[in-house]
């Protein structure tokens, strides 16, 4: 940001400030200043960020600028202010607040939701306030914002809560430039404002004048109940009871996928997770992300939350709704609060379609008549490194953007099919969109196309080029190839690219891209390469050994399929015989080891593939932690939870990684991996011991790799990307390795490695710079 100077002469000046300044009670900051300031003039939100005009004696004029600079609003965000000298206007005599105006091409930001304000929580349970226990209170520093925005400028006739008047408390409030609630679109009251009510099964109301209530005794009785919230609807059970917790699996179809649940406060959290004050920092702030936090060993939640990882996903109450839930007496201590919808579908955001689409899944809806116009579920975040890492980016974090090094045409990145996001770049801004979900559904490809048009519409950009992925069947390369202007980015590439655009690097790095599933024109299945990446293109420099993969698609849902391919390709057909197979293979039924031995022989319908997450599924079955998933990255979730148990016992030496040298391409290999464990596994070794040796051996043969590469390229830049790096032991073992060999080694914070970050990697490469371009 600029230095503000200003000359001895100028007495009035105008200051045009961008970023995050509309919605987060920055003209309200501005105004008070003036006025302590003793300065005259007008603030004014337009399309191009806030103007200010001051005139006045020059030293208030500065003081007011560093003031400006040095205390703006809690979630307010510049990023850029332009000052110049304009004519002094002696009919001045205060300061005021100007209307919106629209017209001028519009370059800001739109505020994400924000978690409840400690004076806003105050006020909710102080029972002389007029909002006291209304489930609805907000002010400038809080409440919903992306969620609720149709259109822009952000007006209140522009967002959901157009429908409800003001009434005139509310009213006088809004318009009171030294009220907490100046120009606070969504402020209401029980007077004027939304209201719950409460559904039966079918959807029908039941009468109550105590909904919270109502609520907190269905939870207490062991009930599922549908809650809407501020970017959609979660699904609730009591979190400390197996059987709720059982039922709510069964009717989502849910065997083990891990549950996050919300509690009280922190003091309730430290009962259930270690959590260090980093963690702590993160819970607590205005953005309130899902953390995943160490579970303690013991505690008195439900064993089915997260089964076989040592992980759980907590987070604290962010809107009052639930700050009233949680505090009533019946409410259970800790709620399942799961996103609601059926497996792969996106979350439920409108009335009728909930009452609809959850109809069987639960037995009550609290529901509220303020409307969400933009779904956006729970972002979930994970320290590592030191760092918050951002692994689902949704409330609370969209639609930042995140700054580039270079301004650009204005691109759409489509992103990836799991996980899938977009990435809008407009100048040298990168909006990377809410979580959208797996694009299998026709409802998720519905949200997909509407959130691109929605986020065109509000940061106002036409799109002027287009990229996606390489894979000829993601809907998400469809959608990308009906425009004109469109290319294709091969899916590493873009994870690699994603890295260096987050940190501004433009020069060739070396990328490490553990992964699981990326297409290439070579037929073969990527997931465990290293490259030489910039934002040119790329070369292959290295990759782990090749595996079969047995019915395709369907070996990375059925990870004892990955097992068999290791054993066969390690010892051939003797490999996969019923005499030699580890223990855990064989509670696999006969016929369908048979079956594949057969497909493994003859190389039926078994495509090859270097993916990293296939060869965690294939350890993890040898080790009869997951033979069949329930989710994606489940196998390697119970590995790295096993790796982790022993991580830091003596025993625990990495099995020796074989590199081979094919026609100048580095193999990391994995059949003497594989004989190394099948070894301990004959040894009785401990199954801990095994999961951690096999991520040391991945550690090490990755820190070989790139000594090799370093030696051969003279590049000492690193970037890690890929799914495989939401596992700590791996982002911080490598990080550590790197440091040590003194490379520079950067990995994803804001944006996520796994395929959530694929379309601000595409955009990257899309918008490089001629200078890049061949
Ligand atoms: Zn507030
Ligand atoms: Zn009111
Ligand atoms: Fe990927």
């Amino acid at each position: 940001m600029k230095e503000l100077s200003l000359s001895l002469e100028m007495q009035a000046i105008k200051i045009r400030v961008q970023g995050i300044v509309q919605g987060v009670g920055f003209r309200p900051f501005v105004y008070r200043l003036a006025r302590e300031m003793q300065l005259t003039g007008t603030v004014a939100n337009t399309g191009n960020g806030v103007i200010i005009e001051l005139q006045g004696e020059e030293q208030n004029i500065t003081a007011f600028c560093s003031r400006l600079q040095s205390e703006p609003p809690p979630i307010s965000r510049i990023t850029d202010i332009t000052t110049e000298g304009i004519s002094v206007q002696e009919q001045r005599s205060e300061f005021i607040i100007l209307l919106s105006r629209q017209g001028e091409k519009a370059n800001t930001q739109i505020s994400p939701d924000i978690g409840l304000c400690p004076d806003c929580l105050r006020e909710l349970f102080d029972p002389r306030d007029r909002r006291y226990r209304y489930p609805f209170i907000n002010c400038t520093n809080c409440g919903p914002r992306f969620s609720i925005i149709k259109t822009i400028p952000y007006d209140r006739p522009n967002t959901s809560m157009g429908v409800f008047a003001l009434c005139p408390q509310c009213e006088r409030e809004y318009h009171d430039p030294l009220d907490r609630r100046f120009h606070a679109q969504p402020n209401a009251c029980p007077t004027c404002g939304p209201s719950l009510s409460w559904h039966n099964a079918d959807g029908n109301p039941v009468a109550t004048n105590d909904c919270i209530g109502a609520c907190a005794e269905a939870l207490a009785g062991e009930k599922v109940v549908a809650i809407k919230g501020l970017g959609g609807f979660h699904l609730a059970v009591d979190a400390t009871s197996i059987p709720a917790v059982a039922t709510l699996r069964k009717r989502k179809h849910r065997r083990k996928k891990p549950l996050a649940i919300m509690v009280r406060d922190l003091e309730q959290a430290r009962k259930f997770c270690r959590i260090t004050e980093q963690e702590a920092e993160l819970l607590s702030s205005y953005r309130a992300p899902i953390v995943l936090l160490e579970k303690e060993k013991k505690s008195i939640l439900a064993e089915n939350l997260a089964p076989g990882i040592g992980l759980l996903g907590l987070m604290l109450p962010y809107t009052p709704l639930h700050h009233l839930l949680l505090a009533d007496a019946n409410c259970p201590p800790a709620l399942v609060m799961t996103s609601a919808n059926l497996s792969e579908e996106p979350i439920c955001i409108d009335n009728d379609e909930a009452l609809t689409r959850l109809h069987g899944l639960t037995d009550f809806f609290l529901l509220h008549n303020r409307e969400i116009v933009t779904r956006v579920d729970d972002s979930v975040v994970r320290v590592m490194a030191g760092k918050a890492r951002i692994l689902r980016r949704g409330r609370g974090y969209a639609p930042e953007p995140l700054l580039l090094a270079h301004r650009t045409k204005n691109i759409l990145g489509c992103g990836a099919e799991m996980k899938s996001s977009f990435c809008i770049v407009r100048n040298n801004e990168a909006f990377i969109s809410q979580h959208i979900g797996e694009l299998t559904s026709p409802q998720a490809l519905d949200f997909y196309t509407e959130s691109i048009n929605h986020a065109q519409k509000i940061l106002e950009t036409d799109i002027q080029a287009v990229a996606c992925d390489l894979h000829p069947d993601y809907q998400s390369t469809r959608f990308c190839k009906k425009h004109e202007n469109s290319a294709q980015v091969q899916h590493h590439h873009a994870h690699g690219a994603a890295v260096m655009a987050e940190y501004g690097l433009d020069e060739p790095v070396l990328a490490v891209l553990l992964d699981g599933t990326g297409y290439s024109e070579d037929g073969i299945v990527y997931g465990g390469e290293y490259y030489r990446v910039d934002r040119r293109g790329y070369t292959r420099l290295a990759h782990l050994s090749l595996l079969p993969l047995p019915g395709g698609d369907r070996a990375a849902r059925e990870p004892w399929r990955m097992a068999m391919a290791l054993l066969h390709q390690t010892k051939g057909e003797e490999g996969v015989s019923e005499y030699s197979l580890p223990e855990a293979l064989l509670q696999i039924d006969d016929s369908k080891r048979a079956l594949m031995a057969q497909m493994l022989a003859g190389k039926i319908n078994c495509p090859l593939t270097s993916s990293c997450g296939r060869l965690f599924d294939a350890v993890a079955a040898l080790l009869g932690l997951c033979m069949v998933a329930d989710y994606e990255g489940q196998a390697a979730m119970e590995l790295e939870h096993q790796a982790e148990r022993a991580w830091n016992d003596q025993k625990t030496d990495p099995y020796d990684p074989v590199l081979k040298n094919d026609d100048g391409i580095l193999i990391l290999d994995s059949r003497p991996l594989a004989l190394q464990i099948i070894k301990d596994l004959h040894q009785g070794v401990a199954i801990p011991v095994i999961a951690s040796r096999f991520h040391r051996w991945l550690l090490d043969g990755s820190s070989q790799i790139l000594l090799r590469l370093r030696r051969q390229t003279g590049l000492n830049t690193v970037v890690l990307g890929g799914g495989a790096f939401q596992n700590k032991l791996l982002l911080e073992g490598l990080t550590t390795g790197c440091l040590a060999e003194s490379f520079s080694v950067f990995s994803g914070e804001q944006v996520p490695s796994n395929d959530g970050g694929i379309a601000l990697g595409q955009a990257y490469i899309a918008g490089a710079p001629e200078k890049y371009l061949n």
